[in-house]
């Protein structure tokens, strides 16, 4: 059996139920393996064993009291994953299907994310098998706080610094921060994703949705094709979703679809984006109240598709955008996108792409830019939060847009030049994995044996 599988198997022995886990695993160790052969002292080294354990686990009880008077009590949890190139850094999911393997996932994507931008940061991730969905806002509070409240030792500026994720917005990291000003009596860059009015940085809300489409745009450059007229099957309608398609339609393209957990919109003319805003982001609702002003546009509900994955990639269109969810774009929705003319397919969400789907989106020779690569922006946008709350500093928004759009060319290039000295130019899976494993694995051989 080759290292690689030795590796992957025992991994399942000593972690086991954690199947998300062992599939960002495999992504990357099987991408990785012509790196191996060329620096032999990274398995010397059990670089690859020491960098599958993570730094720090922590696992603590949430308990809240809903508006009834009743105790509630969710499972929290923060990985700090690795800590080679920086503090800590990732955000916390609240969502339901959260649990170790899901944080684990996240978290281990999140070390090679963080070093492909280039900025000193490490990896983690946290979050709560907790439903915002149906709570009020004194619920939502109560819970943030009882988060916080254990969350609070384990943090800090130059330890490990949360964000926003899955459920987890401006609202609930303005009720965290709250909490921990309160426990540790100390006004610092804590978290990020914070309001403007006390410490956020301008486009933080909007960077990872404008990164994936300036990824999108690097990607095109390189064939001389533009975002130009071309029309964009978007999924999800969060925060990452609604940005895409916000700098989509600045550059002259067309999303012409969206969804939430109940269901996909598909709108011909083009997604009414103030509206989808409107439903979402203020009230709080489902789509498909989208019907009630669009008799055109076409919804299907989740309950109405029988098949696993997502309706809205079986429609025609030039590039598609998974902004929702893991595992959310099957090998038969892969196997749709190619037969209807899909160009391009640039990941919003973490690891939305099944690996069969990915080994098609490789061999098919279509444009695939993964998520670890094309989502980064948010997380880079956090960082350029944290050098400015260091500094005291605020920058403008076209400021902070400028180094995102330069960091966002950075990790293109970077992921497409190592792609091609491994004899793969096409392959940004490889390149992406390749580059950002390197840079971690250089600074766990300097730092030592720990
Ligand atoms: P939000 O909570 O703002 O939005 C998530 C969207 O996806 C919602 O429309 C939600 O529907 C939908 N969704 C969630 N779970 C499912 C599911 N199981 N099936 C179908 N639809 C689902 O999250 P974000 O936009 O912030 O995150 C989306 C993705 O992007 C995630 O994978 C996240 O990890 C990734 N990401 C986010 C970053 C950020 O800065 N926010 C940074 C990098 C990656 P509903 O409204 O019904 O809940």
């Amino acid at each position: 059996m080759s290292y690689i599988k030795e590796t992957i198997e025992k991994l399942k022995q000593t972690s086991p139920a954690q199947v998300e886990f062992y599939q960002a695993v495999e992504d990357v160790l099987e991408s990785i393996e012509p790196l191996l052969e060329e620096r032999p002292k990274y398995r010397e080294h059990s670089i690859i064993e020491r960098l599958l354990e993570p730094e720090r686990q922590i696992m603590f009880r949430v308990p809240w009291m809903d508006d009834d008077g009743k105790i509630q009590v969710n499972k929290g949890y923060r990985i700090e994953f690795n800590s080679a190139l920086g503090p800590y850094k990732g955000g916390l999911r609240f969502h339901p299907s959260v649990n170790a393997g899901i944080v684990k996932f996240l978290g281990f994507e999140q070390i090679f994310k963080n070093a492909l931008t280039g900025l000193p940061i490490g990896g983690g991730k946290g979050g709560a098998n907790f439903d915002p969905k149906g709570k009020s806002d004194a619920e939502i509070m109560r819970f943030c706080q009882s988060f916080m409240s254990e969350l609070y030792r384990h943090i800090g500026p130059h330890t490990d610094v949360p964000a926003g994720d899955i459920g987890v917005g401006s609202r609930e990291i303005g009720y965290l921060f709250g909490q921990y000003k309160r426990l540790a009596n100390r006004f610092d860059g804590v978290l990020t994703g914070k309001s403007e009015l006390w410490g956020g940085s301008q486009v933080r809300k909007e960077a990872t949705g404008y990164g994936v489409v300036y990824f999108a745009q690097c990607m095109m450059d390189d064939q001389d094709d533009s975002l130009d007229g071309k029309r964009c099957l978007i999924s999800g309608s969060g925060n990452v979703a609604i940005h895409a398609m916000e700098k989509l339609y600045e550059l002259g393209a067309k999303p012409i679809s969206c969804s939430d957990s109940s269901g996909t919109i598909y709108h011909d003319s083009g997604i009414d984006l103030d509206l989808v805003k409107r439903i979402k982001e203020e009230q709080g609702g489902r789509l498909k109240e989208y019907l009630e002003t669009h008799e055109d546009a076409e919804y299907t509900s989740k309950d109405d598709y029988p098949e696993e994955g997502h309706c809205v990639w079986r429609y025609e269109a030039d590039i598609a955008f998974p902004c929702a969810t893991q595992n959310e774009l099957t090998e038969k929705d892969a196997q749709a996108l190619l037969e209807n003319g899909c160009k391009y397919i640039v990941e919003g969400a973490n690891m939305p792409t099944t690996q069969a789907a990915v080994d098609l989106f490789i061999e098919s020779g279509v444009g695939y830019g993964p998520g670890k690569a094309s989502n980064a922006g948010g997380v880079a946008t956090s960082q350029l939060e944290m050098a400015q709350n260091a500094s005291m500093l605020r920058w403008d928004f076209e400021e902070v847009d400028e180094k995102l759009k330069d960091i966002m060319s950075n990790i293109y290039q970077d992921a497409k030049r190592t792609a091609e000295d491994f004899g793969h130019p096409s392959n940004l899976v490889l390149g992406a994995n390749i580059a950002g494993f390197r840079k971690v694995a250089d600074a766990m051989l300097e730092q030592g044996v720990v």
